[in-house]
């Protein structure tokens, strides 16, 4: 199976969050395709990562072209528009895609993923502020 031996992954729209991922996944020395709608953030990252295109991710058929449906893992960073978040996860659920990760905004927004067929919704914005807040406290009894 073709699919569960890939290390690559997929990371789709190179915003703050998009752009650290895809950073750090390099690092950790997995082979990255990274895919932004803007030309210019395919040309800012192209120096740093060897797979930068430039696709709407909405349009299945880039994706497909890409070589998206031959790999197992892809996250939707995008955060900003619904829209294209959603029309994103069903693009590449229509691929067979099957290790979707997908970035939601808001409670609303994570269920449409859900239902929309994306394995695993994260709120990074969330997830850092609680995180940091643990640590916070820790730090905080580390004093007491
Ligand atoms: P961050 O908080 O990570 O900076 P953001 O919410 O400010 O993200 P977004 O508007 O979510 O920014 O966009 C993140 C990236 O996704 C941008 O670089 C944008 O060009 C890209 N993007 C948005 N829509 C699409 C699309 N349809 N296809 C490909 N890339 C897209």
């Amino acid at each position: 199976d073709r699919n569960a031996d890939s290390e690559g992954v997929v990371v789709i729209g190179l915003g703050r969050f998009g752009s650290h991922l895809a950073e750090s996944l390099n690092a950790l020395g997995h082979e990255v395709l990274a895919i932004d709608d803007n030309p210019q953030q395919v040309q800012k990252w192209s120096a740093q990562l060897a797979q930068v295109a430039q696709a709407d991710s909405t349009n299945g058929e880039a994706l497909r072209q890409l070589g998206v449906a031959d790999l197992s893992r892809v996250v939707v960073a995008i955060g900003a528009s619904v829209e294209a978040s959603v029309l994103t996860v069903l693009a590449l659920v229509e691929l067979g895609v099957p290790q979707i990760w997908a970035r939601a905004t808001t409670t609303q927004h994570a269920k449409i993923l859900e239902a929309v067929g994306a394995q695993h919704v994260i709120f990074p914005e969330a997830e850092t502020g609680e995180r940091l807040a643990h640590l916070i406290v820790s730090r905080m009894l580390d004093f007491v």
